[in-house]
């Protein structure tokens, strides 16, 4: 009996190897509705992958805007950003499962902006410490944050839905440290409070690409409507010198030659801090300044329409409350 039922056991077995198991495999847990963006590895060194989003605003793309990371060590993985939704991070981890089947030891987080944690939950399930700056509590603490998510359980439908959750992470930076994989050391750099309520970089020695966060983007504004800029301008003053092999985004695709995308992310800066500066000087109304400042160069940049105003507005306030620290 069990003989002759045994053909059958094994096509049974066939068929879910080759049909059904590829199927699950993509697909993912029902939280996770399945994508049809496209998705893939770029390796950069020898041991080190990252995957690029298509720079738009966050609703775009299936949400698939932001850049993420991995490293595989001797000892394990290390994921650097967590993308926009659950869905994604899903995929991602499927990708590392491709290359791998070393366990995912961390998530370090570069900064908690939706766009980079809201696939924290996936990576958090397969047992991943995550690792995220100081800021990161704050955030996830506040009411802006909750109101995101509300916001994001619309705007991205069904990939950020019920089951979408923030992630509180296991461990705070607040000063430079490392990570030693076995082979090679991760040294995690705390920017402090730049483009977010706290950002950081970390550099993967001795391959020497840099995953940088949002402290540059590439191909669309940056996004600078929660941003000290001054911290953040200082900061990229600082890194003009730096020689890296690869500098990685936050959005937008790897720059081998960092001096330039440096450069248009601090021209910006510069430039909202000028016309702001000039308007808070002279004591001029937000609204009056920005109609009458020239955005001419940066109109055409994807996500202007939404974030344009907003960055101006924030550099505006905070402009007015360092010239009363002057006082
Ligand atoms: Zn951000």
């Amino acid at each position: 009996m069990l003989q002759k039922n045994r053909p059958c056991f094994v096509v049974v077995q066939l068929l879910f190897a080759t049909l059904l198991a590829p199927l699950l495999l993509v697909a993912g847990p029902v939280e996770y509705p399945p994508l049809s963006v496209d998705m893939e590895a770029v390796q950069l060194s020898r041991q080190v992958y990252y995957v690029k989003g298509v720079p738009g605003i966050p609703s775009e793309n299936e949400g698939f805007i932001s850049n993420a990371g991995f490293i595989v060590g001797r000892d394990g993985v290390v994921v650097f950003d967590a993308l926009g939704t659950p869905s994604l991070a899903w995929r991602l981890l499927q990708i590392i499962r491709q290359v791998t089947d070393k366990p995912v030891l961390k998530v370090v987080v570069s900064h908690y902006h939706a766009d980079h944690i809201y696939g924290l939950q996936v990576f958090r399930e397969a047992g991943a410490e995550i690792v995220a700056p100081k800021g990161a509590f704050e955030y996830i603490d506040s009411t802006a944050a909750a109101e995101r998510l509300q916001e994001r359980r619309d705007s991205l439908s069904p990939w950020v839905n019920e089951h979408t959750r923030l992630i509180r992470p296991d461990r705070i930076i607040e000063q430079d440290t490392s990570i030693d994989l076995g082979d090679m050391v991760l040294q995690l750099r705390y920017l402090g409070a730049a483009h977010s309520d706290g950002d950081l970089s970390m550099l993967v020695e001795p391959d020497g690409v840099l995953f940088f966060g949002d402290l540059l983007f590439e191909g669309r504004l940056p996004f600078v409507g929660d941003a000290d800029s001054r911290r953040w301008l200082s900061i990229l003053e600082d890194m003009q010198s730096m020689q890296v092999a690869a500098l990685v985004p936050g959005h937008g695709p790897v720059a081998r030659h960092p001096s330039e995308l440096i450069k248009q992310t601090r021209d910006y800066l510069v430039y909202l801090r000028k016309v702001m500066g000039v308007a808070v000087e002279e004591m001029t109304e937000f609204a009056e300044a920005y109609e009458a400042a020239d955005w001419s160069r940066y109109q055409q940049l994807p996500a202007f329409q939404a974030a344009n105003r907003r960055n101006a507005y924030q550099v505006y306030l905070s402009m007015e409350q360092e010239s009363m620290g002057r006082e």
